[in-house]
């Protein structure tokens, strides 16, 4: 007979609690991040190092289109590298202008400059207006208030939210912000200075506000009466997250201008590299009888890493996985269902929900104040914060968008029965919220 000898005791590491500390003693803090330590992903599956499973309904913030882990994201990756991974812009690369022939066949004659991010794509734009208004004396851009336009020093001046530029003055000046949506206040404010208007499609920070077909029609005459450029920044709604390829582009569908609307700049980031840090923005050839397309000219902007061959065969890459699989369409068909389910759940749960809103896989719903649902009253946290952390308990990323929305911005493959999976679980968070 075997001896019985007890086991070796079992060596639990918790390399959540090492990863934190690590954070703790050497990463600026600038972010309030959650209690979770990532893993590794697999389309819309992401573990934390515990080995938990989440559904991702967040891909990033609106970054991770293909989900993660994606075989032809790795492939583009992998063979590009081999290759070349890095030239300057000093020379010429076949990637940069073959990724640029793309943006530009989906938008309008124009031209694209490519950078690293989304604040950096709307500086380009910032330089651009400041330019072409710059021998008349016009500097000044229009934005949103609730907008958010990214963190460097113009991009806190662009954004319409205290909130990120507290404690950073003196503020880059030239920027101005109106109430979103609201025509007549663009109308108003518009002073000898002003150059530009910049505003998203779809409020992604200030809690997930489309612009209305009336609005962004309107700016559009109205920049061209007033010689101004119009400017969306479409760096989280962008990039097929509406069900097109932009949100203006969904947003006009059924009306008359929905051919003739053209902007005069777009800026984009997030979603265009599936997770590969890539921005651009695009501008039109000509607006109000200036050359646009050929205002920035030699040496008048750059970035070093801008439009790598690495970034740009990834980022064509993404585009072909999503024209090929027809994943427009799955946004559009997938993202009506998700609105129809999130209107629901406003209409049966009125008590919890204020209102649901947002286009294709760029969804949320706004919460009632946090006193008026029982199960978060008593926590001095954010509404949107608390069922986000719910929401993780039960096994679902989503991102707060502001104090009040949570917000959907899956991968455009994540399919219906996974989807359909979270949502119930979304559901299920929700009514519990009643106890
Ligand atoms: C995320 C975001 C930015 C900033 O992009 P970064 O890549 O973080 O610099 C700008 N505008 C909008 C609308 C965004 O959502």
């Amino acid at each position: 007979m075997k001896d019985i000898v007890p086991g070796a005791p079992a060596i639990v590491r918790n390399e959540h609690a090492e990863v934190k500390a690590l954070f703790h003693e050497h990463v600026v803090p600038s972010y309030g991040r959650f209690d979770i330590t990532a893993s590794h992903g697999v389309g819309s599956l992401v573990w934390d190092v515990s080995g938990r499973r989440y559904i991702d309904l967040g891909g990033g913030i609106a970054v991770c289109c293909l989900g993660h882990a994606h075989p032809e994201v790795t492939e583009a990756l992998a063979e590009q590298s081999r290759r070349l991974v890095h030239v300057s812009n000093l020379y010429f690369q076949s990637h940069q202008g073959q990724l640029a022939r793309t943006v530009t066949s989906h938008l309008a004659p124009g031209r694209v400059f490519f950078c690293n991010s989304g604040a950096e794509a709307n500086e380009g734009l910032y330089k651009l207006a400041r330019r072409f208004g710059h021998d008349e004396g016009r500097f000044e851009i229009l934005t949103a208030t609730h907008s958010f336009h990214g963190r460097t020093l113009a991009g806190i001046a662009a954004t319409g939210q205290d909130k990120v530029k507290q404690g950073f003055g003196p503020l880059t000046p030239g920027f101005r912000h109106v109430p979103f949506n609201d025509l007549l206040a663009v109308e108003d404010a518009i002073s000898p200075a002003t150059v530009a208007v910049l505003v998203e499609g779809i409020q992604g920070e200030g809690g997930i506000t489309p612009a209305t077909p009336e609005y962004l029609s309107g700016l559009r005459r109205l920049c061209d009466e007033r010689r101004i450029l119009l400017l969306i920044d479409a760096v989280q709604c962008g990039h097929f997250r509406s069900g097109r390829y932009q949100s203006f582009q969904r947003i006009l569908e059924g009306t008359s201008d929905k051919e003739s609307f053209v902007p005069d700049g777009v800026s984009m980031a997030k979603s265009m590299g599936g997770g590969f840090p890539i921005g651009a923005f695009w501008v039109r050839d000509k607006a109000h009888g200036v050359e646009l397309g050929t205002l920035l000219g030699p040496g008048s902007h750059g970035t070093t890493f801008g439009g790598t061959p690495l970034g740009c065969a990834v980022a064509s890459r993404i585009f072909h996985v999503i024209e090929r699989d027809g994943l427009e369409a799955r946004v559009r068909q997938d993202g009506d269902w998700m609105s129809e389910t999130l209107a629901r759940w406003a209409r049966e749960m009125p008590d919890i929900l204020r209102a649901a809103r947002g286009l294709g896989f760029m969804q949320g719903f706004e919460l009632r104040p946090r006193e008026e649902i029982p199960a978060l009253a008593s926590v001095d946290r954010p509404a949107s914060l608390q069922v986000v952390n719910r929401l993780h308990e039960a096994g679902i990323l989503t991102i707060p968008s502001g104090n009040h929305v949570v917000r959907f911005l899956p991968a455009y493959n994540i399919g219906r029965p996974l989807l359909g999976e979270a949502l119930s679980v979304v559901e299920h968070v929700l009514r519990s919220l009643r106890e």
